[in-house]
Parts: C-alpha cells; sequence; structure tokens
C-alpha cells in the first residue's frame, strides 16, 4: 500500500453532524473526495439535504441528508439506523455540529450553558454511543470529535463554549481507552479561528477582528477548506496508531 493509498478512504462509510454548513460540509465533501459514501445530519430539511445533494455532485460519491438533532437521543439512534440501512455499514463518526452562545458569566442565561454543553458535549456522547455497537461488530471505527483551541486554552466570554470543549476532550481520551481494544481509533480536531458563520459576531467588527488575526501566528484566519485533509487523515488508516489525540489546526494559535 503506497502512502497515499492509507488515506483513501472506499468502501468506508461516514456520518457528519452538522454536516450541511461550514467545517462540516468541508468535511463532509473531502471524506467523499477520498471515497467514503457520506451521510450529512442537520436540523434544517432543506439544508441538509441540498448540503447532500451538494457533496454528491462535486465528489461523485454516494450521499445521504437525515434530518437529526444532536442533543435528541432517539433522532441520532434513527439517524444511524438509517445509514446502516442505506449503506450497509457505519465506519467513521465526526462530531461536528457545535454552537457557541459567548459573553461574561454574570450575562450568560443558565439555558445559554443548557444549550452549549447539550449541543457540544451531550450531543457528542449520544452519537458515539449510537454508534458503539455497528463499529464494535466492525472491529474498526473512526470517530472524530470536532474540538476546538479552546478545549486546550481560554478566552474570557466563553466559559460555556470552552467548557465543553475541554469535556470534550477528555471524552475522546476517555473512549479511545475504551475502544481500543475493537479496533475503534478516537481522536479530537481542534481547530483554531476558522472564517465561517459560528465566528460572524468577531469576522463582522474590525476591531475584534483585528485583534483576533494579530494573535494568529500565521496572521489570518482558517479557511475552512484547511481543515478537510487532517479530517481524511484522522479517518483514514493514514491514523491507525493514533488515537486519543488532539490534532490543532489552529495557525499556531495553541503554542503561544
Ligand atoms: P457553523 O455554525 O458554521 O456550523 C455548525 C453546524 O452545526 C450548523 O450546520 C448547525 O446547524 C449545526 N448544529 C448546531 N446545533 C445542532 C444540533 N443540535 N443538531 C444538529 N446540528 C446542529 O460552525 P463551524 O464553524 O462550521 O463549526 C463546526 C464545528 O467546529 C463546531 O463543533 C465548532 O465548535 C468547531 N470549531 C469551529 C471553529 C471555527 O473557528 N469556525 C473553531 C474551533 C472549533
Amino acid at each position: 500500500m503506497s502512502v497515499l493509498d492509507r488515506f483513501r478512504l472506499d468502501g468506508k462509510v461516514a456520518l457528519v453532524t452538522g454536516g450541511s454548513r461550514g467545517l462540516g460540509r468541508v468535511i463532509a465533501e473531502a471524506l467523499a473526495s477520498a471515497g467514503a459514501s457520506v451521510a450529512l445530519t442537520a436540523r434544517n430539511s432543506e439544508q441538509v439535504h441540498s448540503a447532500a445533494l451538494g457533496v454528491q455532485e462535486s465528489t461523485g460519491a454516494r450521499s445521504l441528508g437525515i434530518v437529526a438533532d444532536v442533543t435528541q437521543d432517539a433522532e441520532i439512534r434513527s439517524a444511524v439506523a438509517r445509514v446502516l440501512d442505506t449503506f450497509g455499514r457505519l465506519d467513521i463518526l465526526v462530531n461536528n455540529a457545535g454552537i457557541n452562545i459567548r459573553g461574561p458569566i454574570e450575562e450568560l442565561k443558565e439555558s445559554d450553558w443548557d444549550q452549549v454543553l447539550d449541543t457540544n458535549l451531550k450531543g457528542p456522547w449520544l452519537c458515539c454511543r449510537a454508534v458503539s455497537e455497528p463499529m464494535k461488530r466492525q472491529k474498526w471505527g473512526r470517530v472524530i470529535n470536532m474540538s476546538s483551541m479552546l478545549g486546550e486554552i481560554a478566552l474570557p466570554g466563553r466559559s460555556p463554549y470552552a467548557s465543553s470543549k475541554g469535556g470534550l476532550d477528555l471524552l475522546t481520551k476517555t473512549l479511545a481507552l475504551e475502544w481500543a481494544a475493537d479496533r475503534i481509533n478516537v481522536n479530537a480536531l481542534c481547530p483554531g479561528p476558522f472564517a465561517t458563520e459560528l465566528n460572524l459576531p468577531l469576522l463582522n467588527d474590525p476591531t475584534v477582528n483585528a485583534a483576533m488575526q494579530a494573535k494568529i501566528p500565521l496572521g489570518r484566519w482558517g479557511e475552512p477548506v484547511e481543515i478537510g485533509p487532517a479530517a481524511v487523515f484522522l479517518a483514514s488508516e493514514a491514523s491507525s496508531f493514533v488515537t486519543g489525540a488532539c490534532l490543532f489546526v489552529d495557525g499556531g494559535y495553541t503554542v503561544q
């Protein structure tokens, strides 16, 4: 097997949560262009079906859109069942769906905390639990948890988000140990600042935007397309001896 062959995903099936836009959409397209069939989930039916069609048209891979909210166990279980019915297997889970509600702790509501933790931490836990059986049966799996540089370092005004991503890093490490014997590798992909809709409040404020760029050693926001190759690495045989790791794609932000 040549080194590039180790990155191929032919015959594999991936499920990407929150895949209708942003980094999830880019990751779905990257996995599909490496040969995987891809199922995307999102809460909005029109958006998820149009994204699935877009991935299929741009890559030629089989693609499926599924409406599912990652905070709802029944919806997650039925999404996994749908993937298994459609493709017959499930090899790669990308826990990508995530939200951020920013603000000083005094100004945040309890419901803000609940919403962020439910989406960013409980959601991946529910999704991992739902894919455990098929992946264990196959004795092969890859889980990629979309964490953040904010699982490792802090910024003011991010108490729910940073707490959720710090928790997600430890969920990653715990499941890496629980599932190692079943050849299911569990890793965290930790982006730095990427120019997506999640960061519109920062991108649209010229002062905050300039201050953010000044803090990034590479001097710019990440382009969404720059996350795809890292996801393909963690989804493939290329990362066969990598589990429980946090892979930073952050322009050098966290090494300062
Ligand atoms: P985005 O807001 O563009 O996309 C997030 C997607 O998740 C959306 O499609 C949204 O609808 C979906 N989603 C939210 N709640 C959901 C739920 N309950 N059920 C199903 N889907 C839901 O954000 P993005 O920038 O593409 O971020 C993707 C992931 O990467 C997130 O987990 C985010 O925390 C992480 N991340 C992003 C950055 C960045 O700079 N953009 C940095 C670090 C980490």
